[in-house]
């Protein structure tokens, strides 16, 4: 169990149903990005040894689990969903300690888990193969799905327990054994979600749970040698290097990575509904979000009026720490990427962009310790800017005037990333060749860029991807194997093809 230290509690890693700290000895504190005195966790920094010890462990209980039936398997998924349900506020306050989202957005995370978890233990008594005719007679074909083997998970800090839960049930009605990893910045919340699945009844081994950098418990899960699979959500930057890794090695892979996710909005749109959807596309989670909105694009009809209503309005957004109710932006998530996102402010006021709102610091005495910033309007962006190309990751977005549809289009699909995309209109014509023509896994018809629901598919095109989806049924897909089955009843040699006589 985890151990107590200076108030906050110490956490091994979770091996083989035991916890096992890193033979480096070394931990390291996990500090709230909202008030930096506070530490919300002590964690390992491990290394290749004890990703070693959890990939065995995996790979030892694979076996027995993955012959355990898939509708039992689902049972316990189901079990640990409604334990997460019944955790809820604990686990969500933890969440917001840790990684700052306000406290109603860390509820939403969590209960993105809960839906997860019920949608998953579904599967377990669906699973669907398929049958098919065989071409010859007395012959019977059919394909079912097999698991995967053991399953490495690299996660991000932005949904701390949405995005593990998107890989752990899947991945375990579906009969494989995971050995995963928290980002260095977010763990608790894993932590918090695998208690769920040991009450729940996981057995020992079946989920692992090595804490430290990427560079060292990432490196050495990818290229273990027992690990069949990678499903990695994080940056396009490391992504790349997972997947050079992967393929060298004959892994499966899956790769969720960055965007820049575009809202158009054209003269004939409810602006006051496109306004809303503007600020929490842009703001929620602080604009932490792979779906986040950080590109508005306007016809010209309604740029002005907007523009100048949207720097009104996110002037008035509360900032603070998530824990009060009030407050509807926190902290980014620690000192780097404050420093980051700062960065490109300074990067849009050189490339000539009007600032309408923001790009400092937020000061005030209760923020003091923590790595706020004011949310930031930038206007008459081109393009072509580093900001309107590139993934900022925080509470900064970037106004862009379009003539038509067609244009937004354009300059909608001119970014190397392609998750999520928007269009508020009226018209439902225009809607329609939208949804045909954005270059993005996801496209929301009068609503923000943000906002999916677990059964359907999530992911997305050029290098947001490599073609995987999580959520929905797709994601069975990436942790099962398809596997085709011929039963001949014939009494004689068959041969597929050759027998035909004409
Ligand atoms: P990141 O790429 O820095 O880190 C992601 C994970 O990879 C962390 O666990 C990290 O420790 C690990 N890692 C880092 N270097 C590694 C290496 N060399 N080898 C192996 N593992 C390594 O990303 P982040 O800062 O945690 O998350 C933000 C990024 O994630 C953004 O780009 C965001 O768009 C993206 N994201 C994408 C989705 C999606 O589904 N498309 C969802 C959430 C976040």
């Amino acid at each position: 169990m985890p151990t107590t230290r200076r108030s906050a509690a110490t956490f091994s890693n979770f091996i083989d149903g035991n916890w096992v700290p890193a033979s480096s000895g070394k931990t390291s504190e996990n500090r709230n990005p909202a008030d930096t005195r506070e530490t919300v966790g002590i964690f390992q920094c491990s290394g290749a040894a004890e990703v070693n010890l959890a990939v065995e462990a995996a790979h030892a209980a694979f076996r027995n689990w993955s012959r355990v039936p898939a509708p039992l398997r689902a049972e316990i998924v189901m079990k640990a969903a409604s334990i997460l349900e019944q955790k809820k506020e604990a686990f969500a306050l933890d969440m917001t300690r840790e990684m700052g989202k306000v406290i109603k957005e860390s509820r939403g995370d969590v209960q993105e888990a809960i839906d997860t978890g019920y949608y998953f233990a579904g599967e377990g008594r669906r699973m669907f193969g398929l049958t098919t005719p065989s071409e010859l007679p007395n012959k019977f074909a059919m394909c079912t799905r097999q698991p995967v083997g053991v399953i490495g998970m690299i996660c991000p800090w932005n949904f701390p327990m949405a995005i593990p839960s998107w890989k752990l049930f899947p991945a375990l009605v579906a009969g494989n054994t995971c050995v995963i990893k928290p980002a260095a910045d977010t763990p608790l919340s894993v932590f918090n979600l695998v208690s769920a699945l040991t009450r729940a009844g996981v057995p020992a081994g079946v989920v692992n749970i090595v804490t430290g950098r990427g560079a060292e418990v990432g490196t050495a899960l990818m290229e273990h040698p027992l690990v069949c699979a990678i499903s990695f959500t994080g940056s396009s930057e490391v992504g790349r290097i997972i997947g050079e890794s992967c393929a060298r090695n004959f892994k499966r892979c899956s790769l969720e990575l960055g965007g820049k996710n575009p809202m158009i909005v054209l003269d004939d749109a409810n602006l006051d509904l496109a306004l809303e959807g503007a600020l929490w596309g842009a703001f929620g989670t602080t604009g932490q979000r792979c779906t986040a909105t950080s590109r508005i694009i306007l016809q010209k009809g309604i740029y002005k009026r907007f523009t100048t209503d949207l720097a009104h309005r996110a002037k008035l957004l509360r900032v603070g720490n998530g824990i009060d109710e009030k407050v509807d932006v926190g902290p980014v998530i620690n000192k780097q990427q404050m420093e980051n996102v700062l960065s490109y402010v300074e990067i849009g006021k050189s490339e000539g962009a009007r600032l309408a709102l923001g790009g400092n610091r937020f000061e005030r005495p209760d923020c003091a310790h923590g790595f706020f910033i004011e949310p930031t309007v930038f206007c008459d962006v081109d393009p072509k800017m580093r900001i309107a190309q590139e993934e900022i990751f925080g509470p900064v977005v970037s106004c862009i005037p379009c003539d038509s549809l067609e244009h937004g289009i354009e300059i909608a699909n001119d970014v190397k990333y392609g998750l999520s995309s928007a269009l508020y209109t009226r018209d439902v014509n225009r809607a329609f060749a939208a949804i045909r023509d954005l270059d993005a896994g996801i496209t929301y018809i009068n609503a923000p860029t943000i906002g999916a629901e677990v059964h359907l598919p999530f992911g997305g095109v050029k290098q947001t991807g490599n073609g995987h989806r999580e959520g929905g049924v797709g994601a069975l897909d990436f942790y099962t194997e398809w596997k085709a089955v011929y039963v001949d009843y014939s009494d004689h040699l068959q041969r597929a093809q050759i027998d035909r006589t004409e």
